[in-house]
């Protein structure tokens, strides 16, 4: 049978649709009698301890991400002769659990608000492995931030030099800081795009970073620890950091006339495969790209190796997590192809979930991939398009894959590569609960996040008065 004509370009019909495709999935997961089987736990034993829709974490997955990329940084600038510091992008998935891991795996980690660094506070990092981010931090925010003793805040506009200036000087303490600048390059995937400046509202114009650095060395109560940069997510090439070091390295040499800069710091946005169809480098190939780049233009220009900073998000923490859902219906729906008058079929497959726990496919297109987790199917594949509950056309989780034709409701079904920017990007839209996160090893699964009952839903309205009837 030929490929359904309403399936994208880049989607393969498999020869097995049951298969695992190696690198989406946490590598503990594989199938034992058919059905998914993730951190030694079975799918259907998750689903009826702790429901649907479920976030899944494999923490033997994250804990051993989190060593290999730091190491793969480590590595790579060790052998050029530098250090490489990396830092986990908390945004990506925070949680006082997965904060713990990331610390006991040696990294450092990046918060971007006063709430994702009281979660870091709880979990018990020491507050100087922390970096603190953000283009319009309040004045609370900072002063937390420099109280607790954040390793660097990372300046992103002239205002918050005095800001973080004044309060140092309120806590009698020397702050650490980094200056980002918008080094105009800007990478995504294959691509990435150099322009003298991106219009966009992170950091300061790197033909303004020297007067900026000047004022930051101008306080006392202030340690300049050198550039930052961070150029856009999902990249899976290294051209697109090779110009950004590049770019910064020139503006690094021009700022030690004025004093030391200790690093350089080329933020995060590795990507990591969804589909069959993407091919990230490995990171150890990206790190060692990096630092052979960074290497060379620091020999040309003839200035020190400083260390350089990392901040993976994505790439650490993608991988180790799953969603689970419960398909509740099926529909078969006829498409118009082009104007030649034929037609074909898409069958939307509605989960228990939807943009609520991933935001991403509506938010910017994301794709996806899923499997029928519960069991293996001899059925011929077709086309499908897994959609949520929501009240919206846009709620789509898998846009396009292709299932076992006998996918039905009660099956459980499993979309991998959730272990980022999905937890973290969750809403309570249409008033759905957002879904407890759930830590599987060894055969042992634990709620580190719990899911949200009615109850929490309702305990913020103002109006409602500990489930008394309505007036
Ligand atoms: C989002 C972000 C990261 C992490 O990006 P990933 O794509 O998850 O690696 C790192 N640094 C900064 C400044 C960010 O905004």
């Amino acid at each position: 049978m030929a490929s359904n004509p309403l399936a994208p370009p880049w989607l393969r019909e498999p020869d097995d649709a049951n298969a695992l495709v190696p690198g989406l999935w946490s590598r503990t997961v594989h199938r034992d009698e058919g059905a998914i089987v993730v951190g030694g736990v079975p799918v259907a034993e998750l689903a009826e301890r702790f429901g649907t829709p479920l976030y899944v974490v494999d923490e033997a997955e994250a804990r051993e991400r989190a060593v290999e990329v730091r190491s793969a940084f480590q590595r790579a600038f060790a052998e050029v002769g530098s250090a490489a510091r990396v830092y986990y992008a908390g945004k990506a998935f925070l949680s006082i659990e997965i904060a713990r891991w990331m610390t006991e795996a040696g990294l450092n980690i990046d918060v971007c608000s006063g709430g994702e660094l009281a979660v870091a506070l709880a979990a018990g990092v020491p507050a100087e492995r922390l970096g603190f981010h953000g283009n319009n931090k309040s004045a609370a925010e900072i002063d937390r931030a420099v109280a607790a003793g954040v390793g660097a805040l990372i300046i992103d506009s002239l205002q918050e030099i005095d800001r973080i200036a004044e309060a140092a000087a309120r806590h009698g303490v020397v702050q650490r800081v980094r200056l980002r600048v918008n080094s105009g390059v800007h990478a995504h995937t294959h691509a990435f795009l150099a322009t003298a400046h991106e219009d966009q509202k992170f950091g300061i114009a790197l033909a303004d970073a020297a007067d900026a650095v000047a004022r930051i060395r101008a306080h006392a109560g202030l340690a300049f620890l050198g550039l930052h940069c961070h150029i856009g997510s999902q990249i899976f090439g290294a051209d697109g950091f090779a110009e950004s070091a590049a770019r910064l390295l020139a503006v690094h040499k021009e700022l030690l006339a004025g004093g030391d800069v200790p690093e350089l710091n080329l933020g995060g946005g590795f990507g990591i495969a969804y589909t069959a169809a993407d091919d990230p480098a490995p990171i150890e190939t990206l790190a060692r790209s990096i630092a052979e780049t960074v290497a060379a233009g620091c020999e040309d220009l003839d200035i020190p190796f400083p260390a350089v900073a990392f901040e993976p998000g994505r790439s650490i923490i993608g991988t180790a997590g799953l969603t689970l859902y419960t398909v509740g219906t099926t529909k078969d729906v006829t498409v118009s192809a082009q104007d030649d008058g034929e037609t074909a079929v898409r069958r939307y497959v509605s989960v228990d979930g939807g943009m609520s726990d991933n935001a991403r496919p509506a938010l910017y297109g994301a794709d996806y991939s899923a499997r029928i987790a519960g069991r293996a199917s001899a059925a011929a594949p077709a086309l499908v398009r897994v959609a949520g509950k929501h009240c919206e056309s846009g709620d789509i989780v898998v846009d396009a894959e292709y299932l076992p034709g006998d996918v039905a409701p009660g099956d459980l079904l499993a979309v991998p590569a959730t272990g980022a920017y999905c937890w973290s990007l969750a809403s309570n839209y249409n008033y759905l609960g957002r879904p407890p996160v759930v830590a599987v090893r060894d055969g042992e699964a634990r709620v580190i996040v719990r899911g949200e009952t009615e109850a929490d839903l309702l305990a913020r309205d103002a109006a409602y008065e500990n489930g008394s009837t309505p007036r």
